[in-house]
């Protein structure tokens, strides 16, 4: 033992204060805090993933492209497949993003959104700056585009349908930012399929737009990782230069193979999940005392007249899990997930009891 190696000495003093990702494990309750997919995976997609897994002999190092996953991708969002990279989830790409464009210079993000942006814009070296949304939660462009326009700022985050707040920002919007940018505008559209109009068509226009994507919701594989971005191929090259040559695992990549070319079976489940949304939406909105904000996710954000840590613990001492949110513009905020229909009704159950309702 050497009494004198304090490892916390080695990493970079710019890094102080920042903390592990906390994910809270609990055993046995209703899991409402994570906008994962709710329902079990479709069987007969599983059966076809354990098929082709025994051809498969996990001896070689995977495809360093994803080549037959990129291919589903470009039949799924009409890109061509050198516009196309895939990750270990979209937190990955995030990374990649920050560490080929961010390190060195500013990074834009839209606070309250998804947390994962301000921590891997430190991790790569980079200078978040905020521009806060409004209290409606819509975008303040002018705001973004000021901020565009400092000679350091090499990339923008949007994200739309926006974690936490379910807005979703309108393209028009993100092509005003686009085109009074030089920095790259990336819109993590990782709730896309939930709702919100898609940016994908301004790909087409626009060589600075970044559009992000994710298995993790709507297509129910946030245990195998899988995400993936859309790009001006220009700037798929520069990413190729520095991410991992083999981030994505030949597993995770012949399941999201799969699950792309029966994508239509999750259309059933997307379209629950919609339904239930709307009826949770509304029962929550009239439980008197009890503001909700408007979504195009798969959760909902939401204020109590009672402290958000206390509905949050009491929820849970009931078997409940959902978000306590934290952060300016979150005062007092929880965020649910919708799950399945019946756990949905017991979250209302409960939450009205906790309210005395
Ligand atoms: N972007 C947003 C907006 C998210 O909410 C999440 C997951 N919470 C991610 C990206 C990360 O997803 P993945 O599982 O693909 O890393």
């Amino acid at each position: 033992m050497n009494a004198a190696f304090d490892p916390a000495a080695l990493v970079r003093p710019d890094l102080d204060g920042l903390v592990p990702y906390q994910v809270h494990v609990h055993h046995n309750v209703i899991k409402l805090d994570a906008n994962e997919n709710p329902y079990d995976f479709p069987v007969s997609i599983r059966e076809e993933i354990w098929r082709e897994l025994g051809n498969h002999t996990f001896t070689r190092y995977p495809d360093p492209v994803a080549g037959d996953l990129v291919d589903r991708l470009s039949d799924y969002t009409g890109v061509p497949a050198g516009g196309i990279l895939a990750g270990n989830g979209s937190d990955e790409l995030i990374l990649t993003l920050l560490l080929t464009f961010g390190t060195g210079g500013r990074v834009v993000i839209t606070p309250p959104t998804f947390s994962m942006y301000e921590v891997h814009a430190r991790i790569a070296g980079a200078r978040p700056v905020n521009v806060p949304r409004r209290q409606n939660f819509a975008l303040d462009v002018p705001g973004v585009i000021a901020a565009a326009r400092h000679p350091e700022t090499r990339v923008i985050f949007l994200c739309s349908p926006n974690n936490p707040t379910g807005n979703a920002t309108p393209p028009e919007e993100v092509a005003e930012i686009l085109k009074n940018s030089r920095a790259l505008v990336v819109v993590d559209e990782a709730y896309q399929e939930f709702g919100g109009e898609s940016c994908i068509p301004l790909l087409k226009e626009y060589s600075n737009l970044v559009v992000l994507r994710t298995f993790s919701k709507a297509f129910g594989l946030a245990g195998l990782r899988v995400g993936y971005l859309l790009a001006d191929p220009a700037v798929v090259q520069q990413l190729l230069r520095i991410k991992q040559p083999f981030n994505l695992n030949a597993f995770s990549q012949l399941a999201a193979r799969t699950v792309m070319a029966r994508r239509e079976e999750f259309n059933r489940l997307i379209k629950l999940i919609l339904q239930d949304r709307e009826e949770l939406y509304r029962e929550l909105a009239a439980l008197p005392g009890v503001e909700v904000f408007p979504t195009a996710a798969n959760f909902i954000l939401f204020r109590t007249p009672l402290p958000a840590e206390q509905v949050y613990r009491e929820l849970l001492a009931k078997g409940i899990l959902i978000r306590n949110m934290h952060g300016p513009g979150l005062e007092q905020c929880l965020r649910v997930t919708v799950g399945k229909r019946d756990e949905n009704r017991l979250f209302l159950e409960k939450l009205k009891t906790i309210l005395g309702l």
